[in-house]
């Protein structure tokens, strides 16, 4: 199996991690329904899971039998599912917030060592500007969608798409450059990653590498609007250790693309999605 290499467009006027992070967990959605590890799409799944524990206290314990005992526990499955890509979409955004992301790859497999199929973003370091918010350019729905419909149309990936892939577990692997973590740190903080040895992908995956272009028209050194906002220099003095290095990005790129090229490291997600199907007859419908 040849590796597939696809560019993705990212048009927005400003690129931030902010939204960076936001089509890296859209395309996490999209290809956990396009690769049926979820039977709805994300977000009307999403929202069934939420309506069924709204509605939990409101059942009776008289009237168990067997058939509603088997929906609970489907349900149950589901909502575990549901809660895990939630963490896993948290972690993302904190990751980018924190931390330079080079690039990250989510694993469809039973372990991360055996993977079925693997997607790698490529992310476009040296056009995130540290300047802007997010809030201030976020990426349209529109244009959202439009990457999104890009990537889940693309004429290389067709076979790879139409071909069935059963409930499985879903891994996330980060590239993170090494001068901005600090391991002292890392220990006494929450840690939610672990490093590993970056292990190439058996022969046997199916590899696709999603390469992410900034498209925006409007060049960043014109804008100077969130600059001028006394709030966000504020909060980007608090967290001048966390934003140095990228700042420096900014100022001296080609001295910092060096860097990032001899320094990244590979860390894990210490949580995975395990995909949802519902079992037996179809006329217990839990979708309702
Ligand atoms: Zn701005």
């Amino acid at each position: 199996m040849h590796c597939k290499h696809l560019n993705l467009n990212v048009e927005v006027d400003v690129l931030t991690t902010g939204a960076l992070a936001d089509i890296v967990n859209a395309i996490l959605e999209s290809l956990l329904f396009q690769r049926h590890q979820i039977p709805l799409v994300y977000k009307t799944y999403r929202y069934y899971v939420r309506k069924w524990s709204e509605e939990e206290n409101e059942l009776s314990e008289e009237n168990v039998t067997s058939t509603t005992e088997f929906l609970r526990r489907q349900k149950e499955n589901a909502t575990k599912t549901n809660s895990s890509i939630s963490a896993m979409k948290e972690l993302v955004r904190k990751a980018f917030k924190n931390k330079c992301i080079k690039s990250l790859r989510f694993l469809f497999g039973s372990t991360t060592y055996t993977p079925k199929e693997a997607y790698t973003i490529h992310i476009p370091t040296e056009e995130i500007s540290s300047n802007h918010s997010h809030e201030q350019h976020p990426m349209t729905i529109g244009n959202l969608n439009q990457t999104l419909l890009s990537l889940l149309t693309h004429p290389d990936l067709y076979t790879i798409f139409s071909s069935n892939l059963n409930p499985t577990n879903i891994y996330l692997e980060l590239e993170i450059s090494k001068q901005i973590i600090d391991l002292k740190t890392m220990s006494n903080a929450k840690v939610d990653i672990i490093p590993k040895e970056f292990c190439t992908l058996p022969p046997s995956c199916k590899d696709v590498q999603i390469h992410l272009l900034h498209t925006g028209n409007t060049s960043s050194s014109s804008l100077h609007c969130c600059k001028d906002l006394q709030v966000y220099k504020d909060f980007m003095d608090l967290h001048l250790e966390d934003n140095a290095a990228t700042i420096e990005a900014d100022s001296d790129s080609n001295k910092c693309k060096n860097i990032l090229y001899k320094t990244n490291e590979w860390w894990e997600a210490d949580i995975y999605i395990r995909g949802f199907k519902e079992q037996g007859s179809k006329c217990l419908n839990m979708w309702s």
